[in-house]
């Protein structure tokens, strides 16, 4: 079972995606009404972090019992059914529908292999979710998502399809050694960066920064954003076209698109660093421990310098996508 929480952009991410989309709709009055309108009024700034707070709703078979998130009385309903179809003793556990793991050694795309992969990560769940609002799948459906649930759903997994580390992971052999894994030798996973300790240097000196994954997940947005309000975020991105965020194609494949589109950065947050006292627990498919340290490339910018302009870049192409998606879907 993977840790609680520790797999998703941090709220302040979330927040600022959810806030870009809000102002880009308004674009599109019959898109934006009928968003509100699915929503109660909530805005997508406010949604965007709803699916990190049901994590801690079931306790494994628990009953969501009258746990609340923000939104409507009718919202909150709809995400203790969506709890309850995808607990967390289930196949479809709704704590796996927030990343993929593709092995970041070697050159594989999305499709090229199955190891990371599954019927319920976040590539199949937003093409789950874009199908539910574009008719495709039932109402009910078996995964109880709603047109609601999945506006709710596509605003947070858009942002985290947008953080490296939720898309390719780092898989070690018998000796701790990063290595492309096969079917026959699935080797140990990092989690997406979750079991490494990540080491940057900050004023020439090397310092711990937690772990490798959240460090993407808050640190680097931090970092990017400092203390300026999520408002004033929001509204400088909303006006900045971001470079080659456009998608075409059938809504199915998008998800795909935005999988394929991230992981050479998810290689180069990794290749930029140097891994050491990695630990192997052979009764698991994972690592336990580990040291990844930023490696000094002359004429290269810092991993902190670096970082952050991937997170500014990639949250203001997740705002202008999930914008995109909900008005071609909604208008
Ligand atoms: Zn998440």
């Amino acid at each position: 079972m993977l840790p609680l929480g520790a797999f998703c952009y941090g709220p302040l991410g979330h927040s600022v995606v959810g806030a870009i989309a809000d102002l880009r709709l308004q674009q599109n009055k019959k898109a934006a009404d009928k968003v509100s309108q699915l929503l109660d009024g909530l805005t997508l700034e406010k949604a965007a972090n709803i699916p990190d707070s049901i994590k801690g709703w079931d306790d494994c078979g628990g009953d969501p019992g009258q746990y609340r998130v923000a939104g409507s009385d009718r919202i909150n309903a709809e995400f203790r059914a969506f709890v309850k179809a995808n607990a967390c003793d289930t196949e479809f556990d709704h704590h796996q529908f927030h990343y993929t793991d593709v092995p970041i050694s070697g050159k594989e795309k999305y499709k090229d292999g199955n190891i990371g992969r599954s019927d319920r990560d976040i590539v199949h769940m937003i093409a789950y979710c874009i199908r539910v609002l574009g008719n495709k799948e039932p109402q009910p459906n078996p995964r109880a998502i709603t047109k609601t649930v999945a506006i709710v759903l596509l605003t947070h997994y858009l942002g985290d399809i947008h953080q490296p580390l939720h898309v390719g992971a780092e898989y070690f052999d018998g000796k701790g050694d990063p290595f492309e894994p096969t079917a026959g030798n699935k080797g140990f996973e990092d989690q997406g960066g979750n079991k490494l300790n990540l080491f940057t240097y900050v004023d020439g000196k090397l310092r711990a920064q937690g772990k490798f994954h959240s460090y993407w997940d808050t640190k680097a947005v931090v970092g990017a954003f400092g203390a300026t309000p999520i408002p004033e975020i929001a509204a400088g991105m909303a006006q900045t076209e971001p470079k080659k965020w456009k998608l075409t194609g059938n809504p199915d494949s998008l998800a795909e698109q935005m999988a394929n589109e991230i992981l050479p950065i998810a290689r180069e947050a990794h290749s930029r660093l140097v891994y050491s006292k990695v630990k192997i627990d052979d009764k698991t498919p994972y690592i336990t421990s580990g040291r990844a340290a930023e490696k000094v490339v002359a004429g290269q910018n810092s991993y902190a310098g670096w970082s952050q302009a991937i997170v500014k870049d990639e949250i203001n192409k997740a705002g202008w996508r999930l914008s995109a998606i909900l008005t071609a879907l909604l208008k």
